[in-house]
């Protein structure tokens, strides 16, 4: 059995150099050259219709069919000048990837290439696989997939793809999408509202994404040799490498040079699509790395995040790479995030979350962050549930991990700030006064944040000009979570709007009564700000303390969805029905029973195919061992302690994998797929899978090398 291990690690020594060539010296060059973004938009179409596609994106209107037909003509001539064939409606269903359906341009009736604005704008993909969670019986497999305009087409391989969203024909979302432009919607019509007080002149505010995308890196052959690699994409098995992560990171601080050719091939080919990327050599855990492309529009964000992970899997294969977007694929080192940096841009070019030098724009300032302060206190559960799955259940209070504990970190100047505004509330205002100045916010220094100030053991901080939403899973689809984010600043924001309204008519100073209301958020939401470390076993104490929530796994964070005041928050602001949410849960639900139950069947197989007859066959040598050295009269005490040590971690893998066969079996009767998880979660795989992994990395340690099947964790992480 482990000839597969050591072909893998043949196959390895054998790698030849991938040579990468961009297509010129210059990425201006080509940059965005295969996306029919505004500017090839302007170049193809006539201006008239380029004006009504441009006011259409910026205000979110519909396009007309006219319109419609016009850019699809100008796309299809575009598309083919680049050789494409085919087109295809993209979009984001629940499962978590994207999916696609192709249509060919060539219309066999006429003989000719079409392409119409009809289905530019509108499709009916099969959609009957796709999880709907009971919103369409699959007899009645019929939605559609609608043009979303704000995001550009593009091409990748021989196909125009046009990002859509995915609805049913009852009108439920049955996407990742919909939601998203929802909740933006949401926080654009709360947010203008509020930054309106300010200037008048506002008129949109804009929430935009920058995504950092951690990842690891592994060769595919020995991928392909770590069946719980290919199954589950994580390693269930595996004894911590005797160079781990307890060494200094600069250990690790070449990147080996196939990684590298690697990361400059796909950042060629993001450039081509338009996605900002600037690669980045950072590297957390052995074999770990990073990237993360300029912040743009959270939809388009959204979109080329989704995008890139997909175009990183295809560009490794090019270099025999395998890439895990696994939250943590390898025990007792770091996992993997998608730290989603966000923030609220004004049309007028304001960064709501930037502080300035005005005093009339910093009061602006703390509106902003204290209101997002709020949302995040008094809405921490379902950002909770935002970011739960499988596989970041792994990571979450992990090793070197952002903990389940919704807290934020703010720094310890605007912390500063924020305590003296608290603490000044006494402070009478009088007319004439120098408000600002009396309480504390005439200046606020502007806040960059240096390394010294920043808390990496934060899910959510505040990193000088935007918040770093830090707790998300590398392998998430951003979508969830900045839904639930826009949508709960969405709702502070217009809370604290109608405050302040009715303050105003009630005849009070409009700056005064922000600044009441503000004092009132301030110690109303302190107990979420956190500046400590959020590693620690102090802060789990403390948290519980303060009345934080802590839930540590998926099956009981989904619950946050389902509460009546977040389902009637979620209808207020028009982003999901009661419906919708009750059948995203049930998906949720559906895809972590099904990731825990294929773990725990890929840990059992491997433990009894592949561990357990290793371990019998190297006891066998044993036994010959003892037996002959008995007859020789040599002590065998060591022999025989080995074989017993083996007998008995044998017996607890055997018994584990029985036990946890049953729990499965007993798991599987229940019908409601909320208990179903619960009882995944507890009784299969925190009743079993620690117990049999330990039973098998001991006996890593115990079986001659030679004999091994599974790929070890210093032959995987350490690439070369
Ligand atoms: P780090 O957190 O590692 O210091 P950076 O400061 O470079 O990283 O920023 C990380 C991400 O945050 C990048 O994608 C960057 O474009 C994005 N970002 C920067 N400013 C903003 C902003 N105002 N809104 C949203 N994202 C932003
Ligand atoms: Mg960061």
């Amino acid at each position: 059995m482990a000839k597969i291990r050591f072909q893998a690690l043949a196959d390895v020594q054998g790698r030849k150099k991938v040579s990468v060539e961009a297509p010129s010296s210059k990425v201006s060059d080509y940059y965005g050259e295969l996306s029919f973004d505004l500017d090839t938009m302007r170049a193809t179409l006539a201006p008239q219709a380029f004006e009504k596609v441009k006011y259409a994106i910026e205000k979110g209107k519909k396009i007309d069919e006219e319109t419609a037909d016009a850019v699809a003509s100008a796309a299809k001539n575009w598309a083919m000048e680049h050789g494409v064939t085919h087109y295809t409606h993209w979009f984001q269903p629940l499962t978590g990837s994207t999916a696609e359906k192709h249509d060919s341009f060539f219309d066999a009736g006429s003989g000719i290439e079409k392409f119409k604005g009809s289905a530019l704008v509108q499709q009916e993909p099969d959609a009957s696989s796709f999880p709907n969670g009971g919103i369409r019986s699959t007899f009645e497999a019929r939605g559609y997939t609608a043009w979303d305009p704000s995001s550009p087409l593009f091409i990748y391989g021989r196909t125009l793809c046009i990002p859509t969203i995915f609805v049913a024909y009852t009108g439920e979302a049955l996407d990742n999408k919909a939601p998203l432009l929802k909740a933006v919607d949401a926080v654009d019509r709360a947010a203008t509202r509020v930054a309106k007080y300010f200037d008048r002149n506002v008129s949109r505010v804009s929430a935009s994404l920058g995504c950092e995308q951690e990842y690891f890196a592994v060769d595919k052959s020995l991928f392909a040799a770590r069946p719980d690699l290919v199954m589950a994409g994580r390693t269930v098995f595996g004894h911590n490498p005797a160079r781990g992560q307890q060494l200094d990171d600069h250990y690790f601080g070449s990147i080996p040079n196939r990684v590298f050719d690697f990361m400059r091939d796909f950042e060629t080919e993001c450039h081509r699509l338009g996605i900002p990327v600037s690669t980045r050599h950072n590297e957390v855990a052995p074999s770990q790395f990073e990237v993360a492309p300029r912040f743009e529009d959270i939809n388009v964000a959204v979109d080329h995040n989704q995008l890139m992970m997909d175009l990183m899997s295809k560009v490794a294969e090019r270099h025999d790479l395998k890439i895990l977007f696994h939250e943590k694929p390898f025990a007792g080192l770091n996992g993997s995030g998608k730290h989603n940096n966000w923030s609220l841009i004004t049309n007028t070019g304001v960064n709501l979350f930037q502080p300035s030098s005005s005093a009339r724009e910093n009061l602006q300032f703390l509106t902003f962050v204290v209101c997002t302060i709020k949302a995040v206190y008094d809405y921490a559960d379902l950002l909770r549930a935002s970011i739960a799955s499988a596989g970041n259940d792994h990571r979450l209070g992990a090793n070197e991990a952002p903990p389940a504990i919704m807290s934020i970190f703010l720094g310890s100047t605007l912390t500063g700030v924020l305590d003296e505004l608290e603490t000044n509330g006494n402070i009478k205002v009088e007319k004439g006064d120098n408000m600002y100045m009396k309480l504390g916010i005439d200046k606020i220094p502007e806040i960059i944040l240096d390394n010294t100030d920043r808390n990496r053991t934060s899910p959510f901080a505040f990193t000088g000009n935007k918040f770093e939403f830090r707790a998300v899973g590398s392998d998430a689809n951003s979508a969830q979570p900045m839904a639930a984010l826009n949508l709960i600043v969405a709702e502070v924001l217009t809370k604290f709007a109608d405050e302040l309204d009715k303050e105003i008519e009630g005849g009070k100073d409009k700056r005064l009564a922000m600044v009441e209301i503000l004092r009132r958020y301030i110690t109303e939401s302190k107990a979420v700000r956190f500046e400590g470390d959020g590693y620690s076993e102090g802060w789990v104490v403390e948290a519980e303390k303060r009345g934080l929530s802590n839930i540590k796994n998926t099956a009981r964070a989904l619950n946050a969805y389902l509460a009546e005041d977040i389902v009637k928050l979620f209808e207020k602001h028009g982003v999901l029905t009661h419906t919708e949410i009750d059948a995203r849960v049930e998906i949720l639900l559906e895809n972590y029973i099904m990731k825990v139950q294929i773990e725990s069947r890929i840990m059992g197989d491997l433990a009894l195919n592949h561990i357990i007859p290793t371990a019998i066959s190297y006891q066998n040598k044993l036994i010959g061992n003892a037996k002959g050295l008995k007859e020789l009269g040599v002590d065998n005490a060591a022999v025989v302690a080995t074989i017993e040590e083996i007998s008995g971690y044998i017996a607890d893998i055997k018994n584990g994998v029985t036990a946890m066969v049953e729990a499965r079996k007993k798991a599987n009767n229940i019908e409601d797929s909320a208990e179903k998880a619960a009882a995944y979660c507890d009784e299969v795989k925190e009743a079993y899978f620690e117990k049999i992994r330990y039973a098998v990395d001991k006996l890593e340690l115990l079986v001659d090398d030679e004999d091994w099947p599974l790929v070890k964790y210093r032959e995987l992480l350490f690439l070369r």
